[in-house]
Parts: C-alpha cells; structure tokens; sequence
C-alpha cells in the first residue's frame, strides 16, 4: 500500500508538476486542499524557513507526513530579486501575467548578458509537525529572462525563462520535458533518494 503524504501547496501548477513527477512512485500524494489546509503567512526570510512553516502547518492538520516546496526566480541584475518574494511580485494580489509584467518593466533595456537568473526549489519533508529533523533537498536550474514572453506551458515566470542549452523558454518545454531538468525536479529526485534509505 502506498504511503498517504500531504502537499502543502495551493498552486495548481506545482501541484501538476509533483503529480506527474511522482507517477508510478509508492507515494500518494495527496493536496492539502482535500484536508481544507488554509494558507498559512509566509513569514520567513528564506526559502528553506518558508519550506519549513508551510510542512508543519498542513502536516499539523492533516495529521500526516508533509511536503512543502518553496520556490522562486532569483534574477543576478535584480540582486537576487524576486526570491522568496516571487509569488507577490507585483502586490498581495497579484498573478503570473502581473509579476510577469513587472519583470520586463524592471529588466527593460538591460542586454543579454546580464539577463541571468536562475530557479530555486527547496523541498521539505516533515514526518510529523514536531518533526526536528526534516529532511531538505534543494534544486537549481539556470537560465537567462527574456524580452518577451514565449510559450504557453507551465506556470509562473515559464514564459519569461530561457534554458540555454534547448534555446527554449521553459513555457515552450513539453511538461515531460521541463521535469527532466526544472529546479522542481532536482529538489525532489534527491528527496526521494533520501526518504528511500
Ligand atoms: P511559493 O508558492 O511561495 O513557493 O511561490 C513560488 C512562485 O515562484 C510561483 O508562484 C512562481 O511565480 C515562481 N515559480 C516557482 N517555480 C516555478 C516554475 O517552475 N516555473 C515558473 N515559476 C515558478
């Protein structure tokens, strides 16, 4: 029998992408929607902090083992900018097609080469809510922001991501592709390895 685990993510994106990640896996993952997990304030500093208080909020009501991830886009010209923020670049309220525009604006006129920018996945895996010893795994994934949008795949800043080595932006990446190489990807093959020991 596989083993029930909640994902303490609203973000239908991510919850897509983990489900396809883990076809076949001995592991049910289960939203933390169908245990009505309500969002819980994102207060810390860092991703792994941030990781850490969305595992222990839905593992604490759902009462099982938890997953959390906690991403974003971290941008070289923009002194790492958004970060942790990525989600609300553009205000409380804001969405993809807003942080999105909100990117451009702030990189417009800057040259190619300093375009950098990269993928950050921490993934946190909590036993229990008092669990002191979670596990955590980390994924990058490097590119370069473009001028303009490109693709309709994915989520987030996709559009905007280009991976040097395809010429293609992450929204152009068919889903079985972008989970060969995404941050997403590399964070959770190497929880896996870890909760198989
Ligand atoms: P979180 O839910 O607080 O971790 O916010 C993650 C945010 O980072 C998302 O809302 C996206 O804006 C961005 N992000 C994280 N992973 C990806 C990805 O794989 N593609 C595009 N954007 C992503």
């Amino acid at each position: 029998m596989s083993s029930k685990v909640v994902l303490a993510s609203n973000n239908a994106g991510k919850l897509q992408e983990f489900q396809q990640l883990l076809a076949g896996r001995d592991l049910n993952i289960l939203p933390q929607a169908e245990f009505n997990v309500p969002e819980v304030e994102e207060s810390g500093l860092s991703f792994v902090e941030n990781a850490i208080i969305k595992a222990r909020h839905a593992s604490s009501i759902a009462k099982l083992p938890a997953i959390a991830d906690d991403s974003g886009l971290e941008v070289d010209f923009l002194d790492g900018a958004p970060g942790i923020y990525s989600a609300r670049f553009a205000g409380a309220n804001a969405d993809d097609s807003k942080n999105n525009q909100k990117l451009l604006e702030l990189l417009h006129g800057v040259p190619s080469e300093q375009r950098r920018a990269r993928f950050q996945c921490v993934l946190v895996y909590l036993r229990h809510p008092l669990d002191p010893t979670p596990l955590i795994c980390q994924g990058t994934w490097e590119g370069r922001i473009l001028t303009a949008p490109r693709g309709s795949n994915g989520f987030g800043y996709d559009p905007l991501f280009l991976e040097p080595t395809s010429g293609l932006a992450s929204a152009e990446l068919s889903k079985a592709e972008k989970n060969t190489r995404s941050h997403r990807a590399k964070a959770l093959q190497c929880l896996l390895a870890q909760l198989s020991h």
